[in-house]
């Protein structure tokens, strides 16, 4: 096993983390801030019993993170997996944490799971371990203290249940515990397609700065799940560009002359998987990673993005739509190579941005439209891409260490403004 491999994601975080501190001024309170930080504040591992269908009970692991509550209530996702582990659900909360300080949004960072394959449960007995899961991480939810989100594994549905379990629990009826609800019980427009959107947005930016047009380019996804598939859809009513390969867990497709997304999606809705559209031959995801296109999305998992695919990869473009599937070796490899890297803590921020809006609006009790949403979500990201490029381009580093550098300044600000208690 290779060090990347056998590092845990919350080394490979504070890599990165320790690479951009290196940009930032050297004073004591700057490196006591940037101490505070390589910590998780707060984690919570709960038994999560329930009763499956065939009367038996089962025990599942789960887990809630708060990494930094500085700059406002944590929020961040809830991961149903079987790779769940706590050291991945510290990592993922403290690049909530950084995230939410790069598009400057009111929030920290935490991140939750349970380690559990959904697909080998019933409905039934998914919503019991939703519910239970919910009840045993009460205390370290709510609107004001920490907000979770669907991720890997968790959908609108799982939401729903969370958002009627915290407000029983607690005998209030409270919108603003859970994002990512479905519409009709408080959910926002546009948070479903979301971090796909934002994506797009992005790379639009990127394309135009870097003077290339969209609609040419040859695009390779893998994962094609919310991020993935909504990413790839917009992307094509949008720009038309050729999507060349998609993968998910079960293996990828490719097409040389464009794959028919919404055919696709038709058929991943039919037989829950790419694999078998006959809109393409059927590839590895590792020939995905490596195939002839211009720009390559990441949308699964972590480290996917490994030093020896990294060597072989023939995109010009790396745009990040999954949490940290980039190692800090593959990382190196990449500038070497002088291919562009969208960071996940800023390509993928589109969905808590319309998180933090559906939760605004859950709590004004007053919503929006979907031209307001994406309006707003464009200004956002738009905002946080210019001032990571402007930085990246002026000292000379990778839009990682520059988007690093973006929310690294405005954590240490607000640790600095609130004081070390006592
Ligand atoms: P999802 O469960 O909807 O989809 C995940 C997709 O990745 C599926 O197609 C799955 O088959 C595939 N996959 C999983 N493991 C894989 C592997 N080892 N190799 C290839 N494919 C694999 O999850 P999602 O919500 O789309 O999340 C994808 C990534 O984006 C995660 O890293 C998540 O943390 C990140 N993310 C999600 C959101 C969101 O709003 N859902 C927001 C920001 C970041």
């Amino acid at each position: 096993m290779s060090t990347e491999d056998s590092r845990s994601p919350y080394k490979m975080a504070i890599k990165q983390l320790e690479k951009a501190a290196k940009y930032l001024p050297r004073e004591r309170e700057w490196l006591n801030a940037i101490e505070y930080l390589k910590h998780c504040q707060r984690s919570l591992i709960v038994s999560v019993p329930i009763k499956m269908d065939d009367g038996t009970v089962r025990v599942f692991k789960g887990y809630r993170v708060h990494h930094c509550d500085a700059r406002g209530p944590t929020k961040g996702g809830v991961r149903f997996s079987k790779h769940v582990t706590l050291e991945e659900v510290k990592a993922l909360a403290f690049w909530m944490t950084m995230k939410t300080a790069v598009v400057n949004l009111p929030y920290g960072g935490a991140k939750g799971g349970i380690t559990v394959d959904p697909k080998h449960l019933s409905g039934n007995e998914v919503e019991r371990l939703t519910r239970r899961y919910t009840y045993a991480i009460i205390n370290m939810i709510g609107p004001m203290v920490d907000i979770p989100a669907p991720d890997v594994g968790t959908d609108s549905n799982i939401m729903a249940w969370m958002f009627d379990t915290y407000s029983i629990g607690t005998g209030i009826t409270t919108h603003g515990v859970v994002t990512g609800k479905p519409v009709e019980i408080g959910g926002s427009l546009g948070r479903e397609a979301a971090t796909g959107t934002g994506l797009m947005y992005v790379i639009e930016a990127l394309m135009e700065k870097l003077g290339i047009n969209l609609s040419n380019q040859r695009i390779a996804i893998q994962g094609f799940g919310n991020v993935g598939s909504n990413c790839a859809l917009q992307l094509h009513e949008t720009h038309k560009p050729k999507i060349i390969a998609v993968s998910d867990i079960n293996g990828g497709i490719i097409n040389e002359n464009g794959i028919n997304i919404p055919d696709l999606v038709e058929h991943v809705n039919r037989a829950g998987t790419v694999v078998g559209f006959e809109g393409g031959i059927n590839c590895t995801n590792e020939e995905l990673l490596t195939c002839d296109c211009d720009i390559l999305i990441p949308a699964a998992v972590e480290k996917q993005v490994t030093a020896e695919i990294a060597k072989e990869m023939k995109a010009s473009i790396l745009a990040e739509g999954a949490n940290g599937p980039t190692t800090p070796e593959a990382d190196e490899i990449l500038k070497e190579r002088g291919i562009t890297v969208v960071p996940d803590i800023l390509g993928n921020a589109g969905g808590v941005t319309v998180s933090y809006f559906e939760w605004v609006q859950g709590r004004d009790a007053y919503f929006w439209d979907l031209e307001r949403i994406n309006k707003e979500l464009k200004k956002v990201m738009i905002t946080a891409f210019d001032e990571v490029y402007k930085i990246a381009t002026g000292k000379n580093v990778t839009m990682r260490v520059a988007a690093y550098i973006v929310g690294l300044k405005r954590l240490v600000k607000a640790l600095m403004l609130r004081g070390l208690f006592p």
